[in-house]
């Protein structure tokens, strides 16, 4: 059993994600240049080479027996995927819903034991923050929701897969977080309240119209 070919494959992958706009580099194997766009969801190059996602899948299939790789394709993607986002070392993003503003969303950034081999260690704490209102909590893995829905981020092409109803969709190409597109305009304007009030800047603004208010409710003196 080979793993330098997935290393390899991550390597390509993280280079035509950050250095070449989600584009494989065109000197790279037939091979090489389809399971990157399979990885980074890059259909523009698969058309280009002539493969629909599922031809391309079943190619990966061959190369994966090839190298000794147990795991289907879908599942080896994935783990490629996980491995590209170093925030979540070899782990999809555990969606939960926050407990204090009420938004499902990925973490903003999370605490946790590393289990052996990949993934969390759920026997140990695990600490999220929410990429919405900031709060700080505490999750176990009953309360990780399952990614049984999906949509395609408009930067980068990737499909990123989340919960039903997500506030936030973290892209699992570049890293962008997406706004859910299952929200109602009333669940979306209450985002749009929770993540700018919260923020430093926003607070700031918040507070010198509260100010000016008491302002000019003092300048009137006895008025109403
Ligand atoms: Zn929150
Ligand atoms: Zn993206």
């Amino acid at each position: 059993m080979t793993h330098s070919f997935a290393t390899g494959i991550t390597a390509r992958a993280r280079w035509a994600r950050d250095r070449n706009d989600g584009h494989p580099e065109p000197a790279w194997s037939t091979g090489e240049r389809l399971i990157v766009a399979l990885v980074l969801g890059g259909q523009a190059t698969l058309d280009s080479e002539g493969y629909s996602r599922q031809q391309a899948l079943q190619r990966l299939s061959g190369d994966l027996a090839f190298h000794g790789y147990p795991a289907d394709a879908e599942t080896w993607i994935t783990g490629i995927r996980a491995a590209l986002c170093p925030g979540t070392a070899m782990t999809a993003d555990p969606y939960t819903r926050c407990p204090d503003c009420g938004f499902t969303a990925p973490p903003e950034s999370m605490d946790y034991a590393p289990a052996p081999g990949s993934g969390i260690d759920w026997d140990r704490p695990v600490r999220v923050t929410c990429p919405c209102c900031h709060a700080s909590y505490p999750i176990s893995a009953a309360d990780v929701l399952t990614p049984d829905a999906g949509m395609t981020c408009h930067r980068c092409g990737t499909s990123a897969p989340h919960p039903g109803g997500a506030a936030r969709v973290r892209c699992p190409g570049c890293g962008l977080f997406l706004l859910g597109p299952a929200l109602t305009p009333a669940q979306r304007n209450e985002l749009r309240i929770t993540e700018g009030t919260t923020g430093l800047a926003a607070r700031a603004a918040v507070q010198a119209a509260k100010d000016r208010r008491a302002a000019r409710r003092g300048g009137t003196g006895t008025g109403r």
